[in-house]
């Protein structure tokens, strides 16, 4: 569906995720998913009492450089359309390309934060890559009240600057 789009790693990942359950309040699958591939990778990963997630990747050339902490939001909005069954607790979103498009069949798509989510997850997965020490934190329930991020306690993040890569303008 989604193949030929690039980069092809990015769109992999938001071809995966699109198939795991990740309403805000129930990212328990998706949380789980990405502790998976973080370990697979060899990153370092943990999660918080409220539920978020962070990774850490070690450096690979610039050894001396801060800490960068890339954050996205493992929950997305999840809505339907009246003339479609769709069970969002295990039902695949179905993503297709309409011309210049990502859309979905019938539901939301999840863009907001799913592409953020794609983006980390093959960051964590590409080896050739030169970067400095690299953190992956994914907070729970952006959509409804915030509460991954206002959970948040300080000792959770190491990173020295913060990139938040759930934004809805390209510059
Ligand atoms: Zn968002």
């Amino acid at each position: 569906m989604l193949e030929d789009l690039e980069p092809k790693i990015v769109w992999k990942y938001f071809e995966e995720i699109c198939k795991i359950p990740r309403c805000s309040k129930h990212e328990e699958k998706i949380a789980e998913y990405i502790m998976e591939v973080a370990k697979q990778h060899g990153l370092e990963v943990e999660k918080d009492d409220v539920g978020n997630v962070i990774a850490r990747k070690k450096a690979n050339g610039y050894d001396n450089a801060p800490m960068v902490t890339l954050q996205c939001h493992m929950d997305m909005v999840c809505e339907k359309n009246k003339d479609v069954e769709h069970d969002f607790s295990k039902d695949p979103i179905q993503p297709y390309v309409d011309g210049e498009w990502v859309k979905a069949k019938g539901t939301t798509l999840g863009a907001d934060n799913g592409i953020g989510l794609a983006m980390c997850l093959a960051l964590m997965e590409i080896k050739d890559a030169k970067h400095g020490p690299l953190e992956f934190l994914f907070t729970v329930d952006e959509e409804t009240g915030l509460t991954g991020a206002f959970g948040l306690k300080k000792e959770f993040i190491k990173g020295k600057l913060l990139i938040n890569l759930d934004s809805e303008d390209l510059a």
